[in-house]
């Protein structure tokens, strides 16, 4: 049976990873199980199993707001209080994002792969500390904001938004797992929103995979169509979060930032439900 490591060997580079060798040696459980990780499956076998990790933390992401929904838990932090998905809708949803995971985001990833170390990013020990770990991600967080920003009021164009967008809007009411539906083409550039900032701070190689699977998270969390306080980014000012871009998906000519408001309170764009807005789900497409 062909095994990781086979796969890994492909790509195999001259580092060696063999942890008694490796100077400076790992000085906590992280750094020894990103060195054994190195060790046992090499570069390629990490971004793998990084890359797996992202598809099932979206999944469990998305099935947990699919518990949410089907069970009607927590009925006043439902944002669109009428609209649940049916079971077609959900079926809809994944078979897109199958589609999408394995032949836009997987290639996506290989081919990003040897780019980025290209760019000079690495894997050596020591691993970035805490502050700087957060300080890459929060200008992640901000970079990948201002890049979908544009590229979304672009796709917000007649043509793109006839040809390509209005996929992702097929879903007035969003749920967690649509959070990636959407056309292939969006996928790209989209995606390419969320390289860009790494591609300008160039992070190390356990913050830059952090980062697509916190990114992915977030989009798990912003499409999930509940508006909970305890989710991660709500302290952060002019984070919008799931009201803010769930209002997007009803009204579709508002609200471009991926999480923020800044940009839109800036640009003129922003629009936030007022109270006497009905919360009934009309297909507007
Ligand atoms: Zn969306
Ligand atoms: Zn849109």
């Amino acid at each position: 049976m062909l095994k990781l490591a086979d796969i890994t060997a492909f790509f195999k580079s001259d580092v060696n990873y063999d942890i008694k060798s490796l100077d400076p040696q790992p000085s906590n459980f992280i750094e020894y199980g990103w060195a054994w990780i190195l060790q046992s499956y090499g570069e390629f076998g990490l971004f793998l199993i990084f890359y797996f990790s992202m598809a099932v933390l979206y999944a469990l992401g998305g099935f947990i707001f699919y518990l949410f929904d089907k069970f009607k838990l927590f009925p006043k932090k439902k944002i669109q209080i009428t609209k649940y998905p049916s079971s077609q809708d959900i079926k809809r949803c994944i078979d897109n994002l199958v589609v999408n995971y394995l032949l836009v985001v997987l290639p996506l990833g290989v081919v990003s792969f040897p780019f980025s170390k290209f760019l000079g990013m690495n894997y050596s020990l020591p691993l970035p500390p805490a502050w700087r770990f957060c300080l890459d991600i929060f200008l992640c967080l901000i970079g990948e904001d201002f890049f979908h920003y544009w590229m979304h009021r672009f796709f917000h164009t007649p043509w793109f938004y006839k040809n390509i967008h209005k996929e992702h809007h097929y879903y007035s009411a969003p749920f967690g797992f649509t959070a990636s539906y959407a056309h292939p083409v969006e996928v790209v550039f989209l995606g390419f929103a969320t390289f860009a900032p790494a591609l300008i701070i160039r992070p190390h190689f356990i913050t830059f995979y952090s980062w697509f699977v916190i990114r992915q998270l977030d989009a798990v969390l912003t499409h999930s169509g509940y508006d909970i306080d305890l989710f991660p980014f709500n302290f952060m000012p002019y984070y919008g979060g799931t009201s803010f871009h769930d209002y997007h998906h009803k009204e579709f000519t508002c609200n471009y930032g991926s999480r923020f408001t800044y940009l839109d309170k800036f640009l003129g764009t922003y629009k936030e439900k007022s109270k006497s807005t009905p919360t009934t789900n009309k297909k507007t497409k």
